[in-house]
C-alpha cells in the first residue's frame, strides 16, 4: 500500500488513529501578516494541506483552516516598508493602512498576496481573520476563564523560563484612544477590565461587547485549539523546540480548556541555492510568486512533496532548475507508462492540482533554453507556453553564463585556414536537402575527417559563429532549431 511510504498518509493514519469517532476533522495551519509571506511560512501550509488530502483520500471528512493572526500587534517595520510606519508600532496589523494601496488595510496587503499566490498551487483553505473574531468577541468567554486561571498559566509558563513572570494577564487591551496595546492592566472584574495607557488615558472596557482585546500567542494558540477543535498543526522549529510555545501551549490547552491537544508536526526551513538577491535583511524575501516565476505549479508541489517537512532542503535557482524540471518530467513520463512505485505514484498524484488523464504534453526545459533564445515558440502547445515563459524569467533572472546565449548576425571572429574549410563543408552540407539531427551530428566527424582538424576546435568554432561562445547546446539541434537558412546565411561570410 502506497500509504505506508508516504509521510502525509502516515500522519493521517495517526490522526484517525488517536482521534477517532469524529465526525469532521480539523487541520489548522496559520501565520501573523506581519510583512510579506515568504516560502518557509509556504510550507507550513502545504503540509497541512497534503495531510488534508491524505485524509479525504481515506474518506474522511476535514475542514481545512487558515488562521490570518491579523489582531496581532504591529512590531517592526520590515525593510520594504516606509519608516515612518513606525508611529503604528503597538496598533494592530488589521488595523493600520496598507503601505502599498489605498483602501485597504496592511493585514489585508499581506495576506491578500498570500491567498493570491495559494491558489495559484491549488491551495485553498477556509481563511480565518483573527481581527474579525476578535472584533465579535468570539473567544470573550475563553478570555474570561483564562484570566480566572491566570496564575495555573503563569505557573505554567514560568516551568520554561528563565525569569519567572511576576504578575502576568493572559490578554491584551488596545487602548481606545491611541488603538496601541501599551495598556496596563488595573482590575478585572468578570468581562470588564480597568486599564490605563502610556498615552494617559484611562478606561473601562466589557470585552463581551466590545472586541477591543486579544490573546497573547502563548494563550492564544492553545485557546483557538479548544474553540476550533484542532486535530492536526504543524509548527516551524521556533515553536517546536523545548519551551517553545507549542510545549506551554499543550499544558495550557489540557488544564486550562480541557481541551484537546492537536498531533502536531514540525517542520524545517527552507533554503535557497542560486537566488542572490534574496535576503530578509533588505525586505526581498523569498515568496511563493517568486519560486512560481521560474517554477511550475505542479513541480513547486513536487519540490515540497517529496521532501519528509522535518527535512530541511534548498529550492534552486541555478543550473539544478534543469534538472529539477528533468526528473519531474522522468517521473511523469513513468507514471503515465505505469512503470512507477506506490510511492511514485502518490508523489506524482498529490504534485497535482488537477490530475490529466494523459500524459500532458510538453517541450523539455533544456530545450526551451535553446527555443527561447532563438526565437522559435511558434507553434507551441499551451502547456510548452507556459513552461516557456518560466524558461524566459529563468535566463533573465537566475541561469549561469553558460546557458545564455545570441544568435549572431555577423562573423567577429577570426578563422585559421582549416577552421575555413571546415566551415564551408558545413554550410554545403547544409545546403543539401534532407537530413536528420543524428545525420546532421554525424557529418561533423566527416568534416573533421576530410579537412583534417579536431573536432573540438569545429564544435569550438560553429559555437563563436553562431552564438558568440565557445560552447553551447548540442549543435545539431541548434542549427535545426535556428534553422539551416539562418546559418548558411552566417557561413557565406566564411570567405
Ligand atoms: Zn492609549
Amino acid at each position: 500500500m502506497a500509504e505506508k511510504f508516504f509521510w502525509a498518509d502516515k500522519i493521517a493514519d495517526r490522526i484517525i488513529k488517536e482521534k477517532k469517532r469524529k465526525r469532521k476533522y480539523v487541520c489548522a495551519s496559520g501565520i501573523t501578516p506581519s510583512g510579506t509571506i515568504h516560502i518557509g511560512n509556504f510550507r507550513e501550509v502545504i503540509t497541512t494541506e497534503l495531510v488534508v488530502r491524505a485524509l479525504k483520500d481515506k474518506g474522511k471528512k476535514v475542514r481545512f483552516i487558515y488562521s490570518w493572526d491579523d489582531y496581532d500587534r504591529f512590531r517592526k517595520v520590515p525593510a520594504n516598508v516606509q519608516k515612518d510606519y513606525k508611529k503604528y508600532i503597538g496598533m494592530p496589523l488589521s488595523d493600520i493602512p496598507s503601505p502599498f494601496e489605498k483602501n485597504k488595510s496592511y493585514a489585508e496587503h499581506f495576506e491578500q498576496e498570500f491567498e493570491e499566490q495559494l491558489k495559484k498551487v491549488g491551495i485553498k483553505p477556509e481563511f480565518i481573520r483573527q481581527n474579525i473574531m476578535n472584533k465579535k468577541c468570539r473567544y470573550a468567554k475563553l478570555i474570561k476563564l483564562a484570566i480566572e486561571k491566570r496564575k495555573n498559566i503563569m505557573k505554567i509558563l514560568n516551568k520554561y523560563r528563565k525569569e519567572p513572570l511576576k504578575d502576568y494577564w493572559p490578554v491584551v487591551v488596545y487602548c481606545e484612544k491611541c488603538k496601541k496595546d501599551a495598556t496596563k492592566i488595573l482590575d478585572v472584574k468578570g468581562y470588564v477590565i480597568e486599564y490605563s495607557c502610556n498615552c494617559g488615558f484611562k478606561g473601562k472596557v466589557d470585552f463581551s461587547k466590545k472586541g477591543i482585546v486579544n490573546a497573547p500567542w502563548r494563550v492564544d494558540w492553545p485557546m483557538r485549539w479548544k474553540y476550533e477543535g484542532v486535530d492536526f498543526e504543524p509548527g516551524g522549529v521556533d515553536h517546536s523546540v523545548y519551551g517553545g510555545s507549542f510545549s506551554t501551549s499543550k499544558e495550557i490547552v489540557k488544564e486550562i480548556y480541557h481541551g484537546k491537544i492537536p498531533i502536531y508536526i514540525f517542520y524545517d526551513w527552507v533554503k535557497v541555492k542560486g537566488g542572490k538577491e534574496f535576503s530578509s535583511s533588505t525586505g526581498n524575501v523569498l515568496t511563493l510568486n517568486d519560486v512560481l516565476e521560474v517554477y511550475e505549479p505542479e513541480i513547486v508541489r513536487y519540490l515540497f512533496v517529496g521532501t519528509k517537512p522535518k527535512t530541511g532542503f534548498q529550492i534552486s535557482f541555478d543550473n539544478d532548475v534543469i534538472k529539477i524540471y528533468e526528473d519531474y518530467d522522468e517521473l511523469e513520463r513513468r507514471y503515465y507508462e505505469k512503470k512507477v512505485n506506490p510511492r511514485e505514484k502518490r508523489i506524482y498524484e498529490l504534485c497535482q492540482i488537477k490530475l490529466s488523464r494523459k500524459k500532458p504534453k510538453k517541450i523539455s526545459f533544456r530545450h526551451l533554453i535553446t527555443l527561447v533564445q532563438t526565437g522559435k515558440l511558434k507553434g507551441l502547445n499551451k502547456e510548452s507556453k507556459l513552461r516557456a515563459e518560466k524558461v524566459k524569467n529563468w535566463l533573465e533572472k537566475y541561469a549561469g553564463e553558460d546557458m545564455k546565449f545570441e544568435i549572431q548576425e555577423k562573423i567577429k571572429i577570426r578563422l585559421s585556414k582549416p577552421e575555413k574549410q571546415a566551415m564551408i563543408a558545413l554550410k554545403q552540407f547544409l545546403s543539401t536537402e534532407n537530413y536528420t539531427e543524428d545525420e546532421l551530428f554525424n557529418e561533423f566527424y566527416n568534416i573533421c575527417r576530410a579537412v583534417g582538424i579536431k573536432s573540438s576546435d569545429f564544435f569550438e568554432t560553429a559555437y563563436r559563429i553562431i552564438i558568440g561562445k565557445t560552447q553551447g547546446p548540442r549543435l545539431a539541434s541548434l542549427i535545426l532549431t535556428i534553422g539551416k537558412d539562418k546559418i548558411i546565411k552566417l557561413l557565406e561570410q566564411v570567405k
